[in-house]
């Protein structure tokens, strides 16, 4: 039910919280959490949790048992079956498969130390939202020499050609609906730049796949029609936007919220364990104080 003076969406809303389990949910997460089980409740929608385990090194089962018990603490209640995006690796593997057949992903070979020296090279090298691109040195590899590194056992990670993806498009414009805001206060229709973030990696080189790659599936196979999220990660949906485009998948509405941050303005962040909500009830606050504490800032 939307509460009083609020417009409740004109369609029911699937919404969805995706945390990873590499830590305890904190402060932060309570905003998300809250902001996506909120505008499904007043939409008459349905809430989803998404644990975003990939990460096979840094995620640990007990982190996903403490999600649970923190949300479930919290009064959030969300549709069963959950689901784990480490069940679905085959799913990702075949579509970044697919994606390198249609020439819009190629392995990449470099390590970090060789892009950043790279970097440091060019008099201006090209900037996205979170720092310099990837200057594409493996994008000009012929495919006898990517064929030849492979079959080398040489290391690797896939990243996606953006340029091809657009050459894919055809001209065709794309756009996504904010409902929140961005960091800027963008809202309402938002022209996407396909290239802002350049070539980004779809397949890291130790788990094989990535976030973007694995959220843009996972959003469409669950059928999510509102992504609710920080607005940290706006910028990503651009990139996202764009792997809907050539996956041929759904385009959901998003909704940016604002950050946290603690009083030196830095975001919250897994290390602020007084800001954990195990800690806070620990330290005896009731469910009801953490959200509003979460909500109002
Ligand atoms: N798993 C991501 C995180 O914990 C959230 C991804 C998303 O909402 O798109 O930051």
């Amino acid at each position: 039910m939307a509460a009083p003076g609020q417009h409740s969406p004109a369609t029911a809303q699937t919404t969805r919280f995706a945390p990873s389990p590499s830590g305890r949910l904190h402060l932060g997460h309570a905003l998300a959490a809250v902001t996506a089980a909120r505008l499904a409740e007043a939409s008459g929608g349905r809430f989803l949790l998404r644990i975003e385990d990939i990460d096979s090194v840094r995620c640990r089962p007990e982190f996903i048992d403490g999600i649970f018990e923190d949300l479930a603490w919290l009064g959030l209640r969300w549709e069963l079956p959950v689901l784990l995006q480490s069940t679905r690796l085959a799913q990702y593997r075949e579509a970044l498969a697919g994606l390198a057949e249609r020439g819009l992903a190629y392995p990449c070979f470099c390590t970090r130390a060789e892009i950043a020296a790279e970097i440091a090279a060019m008099p201006a090298a090209p900037q996205g939202p979170e720092g310099p691109l990837y200057p594409g040195t493996c994008r000009d590899l012929s495919a006898g020499q990517r064929q030849q590194r492979r079959a080398a056992g040489e290391p690797h990670a896939w990243r996606l050609d953006a340029s091809a993806c657009l050459a894919a498009l055809g001209g065709r414009e794309l756009w996504f609906e904010e409902t929140g805001r961005g960091p800027a206060g963008e809202s309402g229709h938002q022209p996407v730049a396909p290239l802002a973030c350049g070539d980004i990696v779809l397949g890291r080189r130790d788990v094989g796949v990535s976030y973007h790659l694995a959220v843009v599936l996972d959003d469409h196979f669950q059928g999510v029609t509102l992504v609710t999220r920080g607005e940290d990660l706006f910028a990503a949906t651009h990139v996202q936007r764009l792997l809907q485009a050539v996956l041929g998948l759904d385009a959901p509405r998003y909704h940016h919220h604002r950050l946290l941050r603690d009083a030196s303005g830095r975001r919250l962040a897994k290390r602020d364990h007084d800001l954990q909500l195990a800690e806070l009830r620990a330290r005896g606050l009731a469910p009801a104080a953490v959200l509003a504490l979460a909500q109002g800032g």
